[in-house]
């Protein structure tokens, strides 16, 4: 266990041994007020780099410039500008590039994607998911389980936490997906669920899932840049996230889509199709008869979004240069750090407001998020922080998340936010 201190100087020595310090220079951290925030959403919304402006610039010009000729003509061609982020991406979620494109937005993608693999047959037509899933992939769920004739209730199976528990036991999920058994059809959870931060073993669910003859996909937008994924090993069927939480780039940003190898090649199966996802050869020949692209790239409907590619291809360079497991390593000791100094000004406070951290204490089963359930003290309390700078996110009744991101926040981050908390407590 490494000891920490609560010291603005140990803090300020943290950072100073930092190995990626200098990215924090590399991004816009909001001032507001006049004071520069502490902000802790990037698991919302991450922050621009500094760079994603001269990249969208580049294809204003280009588009300025060339006109339509800019398909082809810009430096970087729109016509294939989406394979620009092909690599960069796959790399990230631990994928071959033939199994990944970036395309769409996250919902729309999981869609796409259940149109291929939630296929019901006979008495095998069940969906397995966490309860109280984000609402855009519950709503999600039960429109497919309604398109294809069933009621959302008779299919659609949530595992929960237990009585007075907070955290989803993997056991439960894995005993559920057994139970279920040759009536599960798909298995469709939040790799790192967005309210409690747990990270999901993915690679037991997916054999689970696998051993009783259905599809896994994920839903990857708390963990696509935060956790460490492999989804070619783990032989994940399919998943999709979104760009603009760990990612930084850009509101409503582009999404990414992986379908697992043994898939991607498989022109049988169902799919709604676009021109894009048309063999590149005969794309412009206009012709009926639709012939999938090899890969995920067949999963595309539209030509890219060529101005949020760009901002999606800026922070992927920043990724890229970084790589994962460096931020990683960072991202667990900086929560860590957080952990640390949450705790202890919740043993000093304990009789005024006490937290308790809800999410996973191991750290091998969380990624940068906390979220903390703030006894005693209420939406006054998150008030009061917002107040003094800190941009952290709030969930009715009490719970606060923070996500201190390795990239752009610093362990004085994790002190002064601390320090905000003790004073807005008094
Ligand atoms: C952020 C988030 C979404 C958002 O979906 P969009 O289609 O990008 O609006 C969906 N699901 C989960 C789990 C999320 O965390």
């Amino acid at each position: 266990m490494v000891a920490y201190n609560n010291s603005l100087e140990f803090a300020k020595e943290k950072d100073s041994k930092d190995p990626l310090k200098s990215y924090r220079e590399k991004f816009h951290i909001p001032v507001i007020n006049g004071i520069e925030t502490i902000y802790f959403t990037g698991n919302s919304l991450g922050l621009q780099p500094t760079s994603t402006k001269s990249y969208i610039d580049a294809e204003l010009e280009a588009w300025k410039n060339w006109g339509v000729e800019g398909h082809f003509e810009a430096k970087k061609p729109w016509f294939a500008y989406h394979e620009f982020l092909t690599e960069k991406a796959a790399k990230i979620v631990g994928a071959k590039p033939i199994e990944v494109v970036v395309t769409h937005s996250l919902t729309t993608n999981l869609h796409l994607l259940m149109v291929s693999f939630y296929r019901p047959a006979g008495k095998r037509n069940k969906i397995i998911c966490e309860k109280k899933a984000f609402p855009s992939d519950q709503y999600a769920l039960e429109t497919q389980a309604r398109f294809h004739g069933f009621d959302p209730a008779d299919v659609i199976v949530e595992v929960g936490p237990r009585e007075g528990e907070h955290l989803i036991r993997e056991e439960d999920v894995l005993a559920t997906i057994a139970e279920v058994g040759d009536e599960l059809a798909m298995v469709m959870i939040g790799g790192v669920n967005y309210y409690s931060g747990q990270l999901f073993d993915m690679e037991s669910i997916t054999k689970a899932g696998h051993a009783v003859g259905a599809k896994v996909g994920f839903d990857l937008a708390h963990a696509a840049g935060n956790v460490k994924l492999k989804l070619n090993e783990w032989g994940v069927d399919f998943a999709a996230w979104c760009s603009y939480k760990y990612l930084n780039s850009s509101p409503g940003g582009v999404s990414g889509l992986f379908v697992h190898e043994r898939h991607a090649n498989d022109k049988t199966l169902p799919r709604f199709a676009g021109w894009w996802g048309h063999d590149k050869e005969t794309r412009f020949l206009m012709e009926p008869g639709f012939n999938p692209i090899a890969g995920a790239e067949g999963w595309q409907l539209s030509n890219a979004p060529v101005l949020g590619m760009a901002a999606h291809l800026a922070s992927l360079d920043i990724f890229d240069e970084v790589g994962m497991d460096a931020l990683i390593e960072k991202r667990t000791d900086l929560t860590n750090y957080l952990e640390y100094l949450v705790n202890d000004l919740s043993d000093r406070k304990g009789e005024q407001c006490s937290f308790e951290i809800i999410t996973p204490k191991d750290p091998a089963k969380r990624g940068a998020q906390l979220s903390i359930l703030a006894h005693g003290m209420g939406k006054s309390l998150f008030d009061a922080i917002t107040k003094l700078g800190v941009i952290a996110d709030w969930r009715e009744p009490n719970v606060i998340r923070i996500a201190p991101v390795p990239l752009y926040n610093s362990y004085e981050d994790c002190y002064r936010f601390c320090e905000a908390l003790e004073k807005a407590i008094n």
